[in-house]
């Protein structure tokens, strides 16, 4: 069977993704920045999957050149998924852009040059679609847009990462990388089981509500997609012929906040859930007390919606409701103690 690189074997998607790789009979090695998490995450994979799970790793970081020849040595395929996601944002933002831009060259110029990697899939973002648009964006945003990372008004420094690395990504495969595969995966808020209490800052969106850390809800609201069917959409993505020098958009349905606590009021009634809605001037002002809120300032009364009718029509994927990515966040989240 094929060997497959993983990067940032460490993370929320990533995990899932080897699952779903190794489950179908691939070979998986995964790069992460320390060795010294190799034990743990062999034992997390391997509760969740139920089977053991043999995984490779190697130690590379997206911010050097070292280990990334070593880690595409004798593979057929990379899913690169490794980008800084940060729950706060630093004040620089070329702490997020550096990593994201030069590290998706680093692993596309270690695949290019070991004349073995057949495609690589690359996990952009919605954000690379979404933001920057002011009163322009379209009402149903498809593959075909780009966000505009100049525009800082409507962008964190993480929305803008995502965007100039996923364009860097083609500008390499389109130049100096010509003959390499590239397909990317775009999904919107990513929710789901996590398989630890190590969670992905996407899972703030459930955290904050779950935890009551919220006095009021705010006027905010994502599209949502589920990790597994996120994972689906890597493996299904790195085989088919359909998705060479393609992206796809991986989403399900929009939810504002209100909405996302009230589906998680009727579940746990016995939780202390907001039920007030709190005015956007007011969140701006606690925002600027509170980091981990202050990123999401740019979604306040924005409605953004992609279609995901691409991945439906050329990879066969039908993501399960949003709501089933919701509650399995949820009961994750308290099964491992992390609310
Ligand atoms: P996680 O934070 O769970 O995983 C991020 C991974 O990237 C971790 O393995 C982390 O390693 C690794 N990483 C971060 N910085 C570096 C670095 N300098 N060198 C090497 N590895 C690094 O995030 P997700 O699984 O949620 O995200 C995975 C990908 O999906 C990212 O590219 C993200 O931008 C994208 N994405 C995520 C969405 C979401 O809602 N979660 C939505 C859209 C896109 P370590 O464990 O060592 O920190």
């Amino acid at each position: 069977m094929p060997k497959v690189l993983v990067t940032g074997a460490t993370g929320f998607i990533a995990t899932h993704t080897i699952v779903q790789l190794v489950q179908a009979g691939y070979d998986v090695r995964g790069t992460v920045r320390s060795k010294s998490r190799q034990a743990g995450l062999i034992e997390t994979l391997s509760r969740y999957a139920g089977h053991p799970v043999d995984l490779e790793l190697v130690e590379a970081d997206l911010t050097a050149d070292t280990g990334w020849e070593e880690a595409v040595a004798g593979c057929q395929f990379v899913q690169h998924l490794a980008s800084p996601l940060p729950s706060v944002l630093p004040k620089d933002p070329e702490e997020l852009i550096a990593p994201a831009r030069d590290g998706a060259l680093r692993v596309l110029r270690a695949a290019h040059r070991s004349g073995n990697i057949k495609r690589v899939v690359l996990t952009s973002s919605n954000a690379a679609i979404a933001y920057g648009w002011g009163d322009q964006r379209p009402k149903v945003l498809t593959e075909e847009h780009w966000s505009n990372p100049d525009n800082l008004a409507d962008n964190t420094a993480y929305t803008r990462s995502k965007t100039i690395a996923e364009k860097a990504a083609w500008d390499y495969v389109h130049g100096e990388g010509k003959g390499l595969e590239l397909t990317t995966i775009n999904p919107v808020a990513v929710l789901g089981p996590a398989m630890s209490k190590d969670v992905s800052a996407s899972m703030e969106i459930v955290m904050q509500i779950l935890s009551g850390n919220l006095p009021a809800i705010p006027k905010i609201g994502f599209q949502i997609v589920d990790v597994r069917d996120v994972a689906e959409a890597h493996v299904k993505a790195m085989t088919s012929d359909a998705a060479v020098g393609e992206r796809f958009v991986v989403a399900e349905e929009f939810y504002w906040f209100s909405e996302i606590a009230e589906i998680l009021r009727e579940a746990y009634p016995d939780r202390k859930i907001a039920k007030w809605r709190l005015p956007s001037a007011l969140f701006k002002l606690i925002a600027r007390f509170n980091p981990v809120l202050r990123q999401v300032v740019p979604e306040l009364e924005r409605r953004r919606f992609a279609s995901w009718t691409k991945a439906t029509q050329l990879l066969d994927w039908h993501p399960r409701p949003a709501r089933e990515a919701i509650l399995a966040s949820a009961e994750s989240l308290i099964r491992y103690d992390a609310v």
